[in-house]
């Protein structure tokens, strides 16, 4: 059987002794009262609850999958409408909501923290409340008054739930070719037509009702994403009581049959007429989505951050007990058989990959969290715009970079067990088909490749990328007189000028031929993703070298010695990659493959 055990110490770490968050917290007024301890305790609760609610029902949930029943219901696995009820009435989903609707009002790190632990007992629970969030931030950002108070008090106590409906049959990536129709009609609503498919969430019995977050064109629609609206649509329209009212004409036709998160149900969504209202100005929907979309990248680096720890966790204690071979050294384990498979290096460096990928991840999104809490309540206007460009850059990165390294995580998990990892009883199989689709949606890591090196580096002339070399620049100063340093100094350095080096040929390149772009693309963004992670690990190691005596650091600071070693030479094959060009990709006529 699977196990899972919040990662509250490490969780600590990066919070109060990389982040130091309660003095941040100071600087934003809703949050200067906030203390560590309290931090602690809620971290804590919501790490009973994850691992012993939410975690016994995931391999259930994966074996029974959801049920279309029939006529557009449609129902979650056993367990999980009560573990949702349950998830409610504790006030989970309203932990980081704005007060004014019923939110509890405590930073968005905070949530992203409970999720990192959802995550890691069952992705696909997780994404019923998770796009409840995501809709609750798109509407308190784009909505009118009217459509605040009708719907957002609901979501934030969960009593209804949310979804994002983007995807059309024809058009995935390309938004901008969307056919949903929204017709006005007399009363100032729209009637909302056409089909979206791949609504993760899009039906269920988890919640009274279903609030669709719609994209569609008006009939006077500019053609492209720049003739986009978003619309809210309802599953039922809300009575002026607010309980639900009349059914609307949204209905979910079927489910997908998937490879993982097999307990989400993943919908193809009619809409034929729908009543329908605008959210935000017309023809600039895709402004009020990319919250929306913003948030859900986060969210789906939290995915792939809490699959790579329940994956670690769990091969991590498989290799202590597993006797198989001797050490090549010499038997460790006299009195056994053979000695546990953690003596063998191959299974260390599984082992160690996964855990310097997770410690990173973490650092890297508890930082975004903190930055998106001072990007919208810093006193400070500057260490608002600061963190938002910051945020910005790295959104690509948390998304693409965390997603990637995690699906290697889990299928690191899986190896050290051997076949038993592909036996499903172990459960770790499932982390590796649940982790493969965090690559794909919220745009695919190629999109989110391109987005890095065209819109957050080259567009602004790398301005917000040396914003982020100047943090680097700032702590390799700080460090250059503790000689200790100079192991983990001299290769953030010279990461730091490939980097720039790279970018520069790049831009030059893309000037003459804009397949030179889409070529770097993906490798650009491991470079830099190693780039942010030596960073970090760098920034890590100086805190453990303070503490050499305590085993938390002690394995802090090997870990980060074996990233350096072992993880970041990637860059090496990566850059070269990217210099490759686009000659060998595009030379081949497309009927020749
Ligand atoms: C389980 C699941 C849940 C989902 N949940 C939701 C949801 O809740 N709401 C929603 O709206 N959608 C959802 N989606 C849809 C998801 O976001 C899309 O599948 C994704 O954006 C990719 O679109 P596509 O599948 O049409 O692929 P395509 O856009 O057809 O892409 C196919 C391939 O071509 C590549 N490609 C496309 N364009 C380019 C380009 N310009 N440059 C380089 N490469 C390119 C892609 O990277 C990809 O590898 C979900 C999908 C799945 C499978």
């Amino acid at each position: 059987m699977p196990q899972y055990t919040p990662p509250l110490r490490d969780m600590q770490f990066v919070l109060h002794e990389m982040l130091n968050v309660e003095q941040a917290f100071k600087e934003m007024p809703p949050h200067a009262d906030l203390d560590a301890d309290t931090v602690n305790s809620v971290i804590e609760e919501a790490g009973k609850f994850a691992a012993n609610v939410i975690f016994p029902l995931n391999q259930s949930g994966d074996e029974e999958g959801c049920t279309y029943v029939g006529d557009g219901v449609v129902k979650a696995p056993k367990g999980f409408k009560e573990a949702y009820a349950q998830y409610c009435e504790a006030g989970w989903p309203s932990l980081s909501c704005d007060p004014d609707f019923g939110g509890q009002g405590l930073p968005e790190l905070v949530n992203n923290v409970l999720y990192e632990m959802l995550n890691s007992a069952n992705q696909a629970w997780t994404m019923y409340p998770g796009l409840s969030h995501g809709a609750y931030a798109a509407l308190i950002a784009r909505g009118s008054d009217e459509l605040k108070q009708a719907y957002l008090p609901k979501i934030v106590s969960g009593e209804w739930t949310g979804t994002m409906c983007l995807t059309e049959p024809h058009a995935g990536t390309d938004l901008g070719i969307i056919r949903t129709k929204a017709e006005p009609n007399a009363d100032g609503t729209y009637a909302i037509s056409g089909t979206k498919i791949f609504i993760s969430a899009g039906e269920h019995d988890l919640s009274a009702n279903i609030i669709h977050l719609v994209l569609a064109r008006l009939p006077d629609a500019p053609a492209g994403t720049k003739g986009i609206s978003l619309f809210i649509v309802p599953k039922f329209i809300p009575n002026a009581d607010g309980t639900p009212g009349e059914r609307n004409t949204v209905k979910c036709a079927s489910i997908e049959h998937k490879m993982g998160i097999h307990g989400n149900a993943t919908s193809v969504i009619n809409l034929d007429g729908a009543k329908g209202w605008l959210v935000g100005e017309p023809h600039k929907g895709m402004s009020g989505m990319f919250i929306m979309m913003n948030g859900a990248r986060l969210g789906v680096g939290m995915q792939s951050l809490g699959l790579g720890e329940v994956a670690y966790q769990n091969s991590l204690a498989y290799a202590r007990e597993r006797l198989q071979s001797r050490a090549l050294t010499g038997p460790k384990l006299k009195d056994k058989p053979a000695d546990p498979i953690i003596v063998h290096p191959d299974v260390r460096r599984m082992l160690l990959t996964q855990k310097a990928y997770n410690e990173a991840g973490r650092f890297l999104t508890y930082w975004v969290g903190l930055m998106i809490d001072q990007s919208h309540k810093h006193t400070d206007e500057k260490v608002r715009e600061e963190a938002d460009e910051l945020v910005a850059l790295l959104t690509p990165i948390v998304k693409a970079f965390i997603t990637d390294n995690a699906f290697e995580s889990t299928n690191l998990g899986m190896q050290v067990f051997g076949g038993h990892g592909f036996i499903k009883e172990t459960g770790v199989e499932q982390y590796v088909r649940d982790a493969r689709i965090n690559l794909i949606y919220e745009g695919t890591n190629t999109i989110q490749s391109l987005d890095l090196i065209s819109r957050k580096v080259l567009l602004d002339g790398g301005k917000k990328l040396m914003k982020f070399g100047k943090l680097v620049q700032d702590f390799i100063k700080a460090q250059a007189a503790n000689p200790e340093m100079k192991e983990f100094i001299e290769p953030l350095m010279d990461i730091g000028d490939k980097v720039t080096k790279l970018t520069g040929e790049l831009g030059q390149k893309a000037m003459k031929n804009p397949d030179e772009l889409g070529a770097a693309a993906v490798p650009y963004l491991r470079v830099v993703g190693h780039l942010v992670y030596s960073y970090l690990w760098a920034r890590m190691a100086a805190v453990a070298l303070a503490k050499p005596e305590d085993d938390f650091y002690k394995a802090k600071l090997a870990t980060a010695r074996f990233y350096f070693a072992k993880l970041l030479p990637e860059t090496a094959y990566q850059i070269r990659s990217a210099r490759a060009g686009s000659d060998t990709l595009m030379a081949l006529d497309a009927a020749l493959f």
